[in-house]
């Protein structure tokens, strides 16, 4: 399922199975539908010490940094930045609000920078976060967010925010300035209970990044507005 996810992604390198794994294991996969025997268990651990049960072939997985994981959490890493632990560990194992945080903004990278490059008057410019970063409230709630900035040299002056709550993982939200201009569940998730057939769900999934786009590209456009109005 997780490649109908991949939009726009052909610049991005397909992850090889290591040599070491294309020999069968004597394990096999337990992805449904896969009969390779060449299965390894997924190296996750959470920041709780959970283990991840998955055992899955190169096929359904990926290896970073010479560990192999399930495609969830290779996402998960990939969301979260290899290299670099969050504080408090990594995401607990049943979390999906890294990656889907990370898989979105990666979606919407070409446009956000566009949009606040054409905003940006001179001496300003665009920085936005590789990874997902981990942010929480006061009553200790984690929430995940990756984000760009209009800066100049004193500090932000427009901040866009995708926001997805560890304790609501379907739920994103995007934030532009101080507000919240979209917040819905993606149909890929909503619709998982349901059957439909994969044209169907690229076209929802085609309209709901549609969506997104334009509600940034909206209130972008309000805050360039307002801004040439107090000039
Ligand atoms: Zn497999
Ligand atoms: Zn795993």
């Amino acid at each position: 399922m997780t490649q109908l996810f991949r939009r726009n992604r052909a610049a991005e390198p397909v992850p090889a199975p290591s040599p070491v794994t294309v020999q069968s294991t004597g394990e096999v996969c337990k992805v449904a539908g896969c009969s390779n025997d060449t299965a390894q268990p997924c190296s996750y651990r959470d920041g709780r010490g959970r283990a991840c049960r998955a055992v899955c072939c190169p096929d359904h997985g990926a290896s970073t940094d010479g560990k192999f994981y399930c495609r969830r959490h290779a996402g998960v890493l990939r969301a979260v930045g290899a290299q670099a632990t969050p504080q408090g560990g990594l995401p607990d194992i049943d979390n999906r609000a890294p990656s889907l945080v990370n898989w979105i903004a990666r979606d919407l990278d070409t446009n956000v920078r566009r949009l606040l490059t054409g905003a940006a008057k001179t001496g300003e410019s665009v920085i936005a976060d590789d990874t997902v970063h981990v942010a929480r409230d006061f009553n200790r709630k984690a929430r995940w967010e990756q984000s760009w900035r209009l800066v100049d040299h004193t500090g932000v002056i427009l901040k866009v925010t995708i926001q997805v709550l560890e304790e609501n993982d379907s739920l994103v939200r995007v934030h532009v300035g101080s507000g919240v201009i979209a917040d819905g569940v993606p149909p890929w998730i909503a619709r998982r209970t349901e059957d439909s057939d994969v044209t169907t769900d690229a076209a929802q999934r085609q309209r709901f990044y549609q969506w997104l786009d334009e509600s940034i590209f909206m209130a972008v456009d309000r805050f360039r507005t307002e801004r040439e109005r107090l000039r």
